[in-house]
């Protein structure tokens, strides 16, 4: 039994030594709706090693489909369990002091919140990565209570227009300090509420009241959580009993803003400030996570709250997964190009078109032709 405890830790060291300073994409197709049914799908195929091909609905024959690469496609078909399953390293590794970045970038609509927190108030099944990841930090913690003590905070704040504001506070209003951090240990928001979690049940009830003060602010002509981020960071302690050492990881779990481009000629007020903060955050953390897939030296983190927020997660060690969210409608087709062209950009993986896909489709419509001229001449005779 131990040899295979051992086996396992030995997997899962190199499965995260491997992740080290990388940063991994994950693309996911959410499914169509019900009452979506019947709309036309700009997504072509998918292949089971990160290939996706999708299709522009307004252009025909050469170049009208686009081939992306990332670390993993989920299809609409993919459970909730299954995206958790293929993370799960990365969080485990929180408990053995790492830092790490998980977060969710897309269109609004295009299943950001679920892929993170799942559906209002989820059942076992449907829950998202947040409550997955807490879930599951307890469970391993417990089972190394023979040799470590683990102490697990959460905080949840969101970033709205360039301020920060404790989602699980009665005061959702104060703004909050983001402190630079330059020690790994630190707490960014050090004003924001800090709650010591020590059951599942805890986890629910913080996420709940943070969902309804999130719900709160939001006025009623804006859906503003769709225009804020909102940043859950767990806090890891763990210390050795034999050598009484210590170390802290920290987790954070990003639901973004929506990426879609807003047509500044017809926005005017509130909207327009709300579109160019999240413009500048969203372009602020794509050059840190660029900056940093290059390796460059320098990196940009002081130009958002959001990148100041997440430094520690996000620079050396750290490690960071970024979920790409496609609404699979062919209306959505051009922020779904846009988005996966940033998720290419961001990942430092560029192809061309699908030069090879091409070709089978050719072939096909070449098939296609035959056939329906197959059946003209039947149909004469
Ligand atoms: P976003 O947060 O990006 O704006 P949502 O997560 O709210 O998008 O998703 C939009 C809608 O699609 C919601 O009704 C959500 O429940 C549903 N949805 C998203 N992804 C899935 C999925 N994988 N399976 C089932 N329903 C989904
Ligand atoms: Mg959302």
């Amino acid at each position: 039994r131990s040899n295979m405890v051992l086996e396992e830790n030995r997997r899962l060291y190199n499965e995260v030594q491997e992740l080290k300073g990388n940063i991994r994409v994950f693309c996911r197709i959410r499914p169509f709706l019900s009452n979506e049914k019947g709309k036309a799908t700009t997504v072509d195929h998918l292949t089971d090693n990160g290939e996706l091909v999708i299709v522009n609905p307004s252009k025909h024959g050469k170049n009208n489909n686009r081939m992306f690469k990332f670390n993993k496609v989920f299809g609409p078909e993919a459970s909730q369990e299954k995206v958790y399953l293929d993370s799960q390293p990365l969080i485990r590794s929180v408990l053995d002091g790492f830092n790490v970045c998980i977060f969710a970038y897309g269109q609004t609509g295009a299943g950001k919140t679920y892929t993170m927190s799942g559906p209002n108030s989820p059942s076992k099944e449907n829950m998202g990565v947040n409550y997955r990841a807490l879930y599951d930090l307890f469970d391993l913690s417990q089972s190394r209570r023979s040799t470590f003590a683990y102490e697990i905070e959460v905080q949840i704040v969101e970033i709205y227009n360039e301020q920060v504001r404790d989602l699980l506070s009665n005061n959702t209003q104060k703004r909050l300090d983001v402190r630079n951090i330059s020690q790994a240990n630190g707490i960014a928001v050090p004003d924001a509420s800090l709650y010591h979690v020590k059951s599942p049940t805890d986890v629910i009830d913080l996420m709940q009241i943070a969902h309804t003060n999130r719900a709160m602010s939001a006025t009623a002509l804006n859906e503003r959580s769709s225009r804020s981020h909102s940043v859950v960071t767990v806090h890891v302690r763990g210390t050795d009993l034999k050598s009484r050492t210590s170390l802290n990881g920290h987790l954070h779990l990003v639901d973004l803003a929506g990426s879609e481009r807003v047509d500044r000629s017809e926005v005017i007020g509130d909207r327009l400030r709300e579109a160019q903060h999240i413009n500048k955050s969203l372009s602020a953390l794509g050059d840190v996570i660029f900056a940093l897939a290059q390796k460059s030296s320098h990196v940009p983190f002081r130009n958002s709250k959001l990148t100041q927020l997440l430094q520690t997660s996000l620079g050396g060690h750290a490690k960071t997964l970024m979920f790409v969210q496609i609404n699979p409608d062919v209306e959505s087709y051009s922020e779904t190009s846009s988005t996966l062209k940033f998720a290419e950009r961001v990942s430092g993986i560029e192809l061309g078109p699908a030069r090879a896909n091409k070709e089978v489709k050719d072939a096909r419509e070449l098939l296609d032709q035959v056939t329906s001229l197959r059946e003209a001449i039947m149909k004469k005779d």
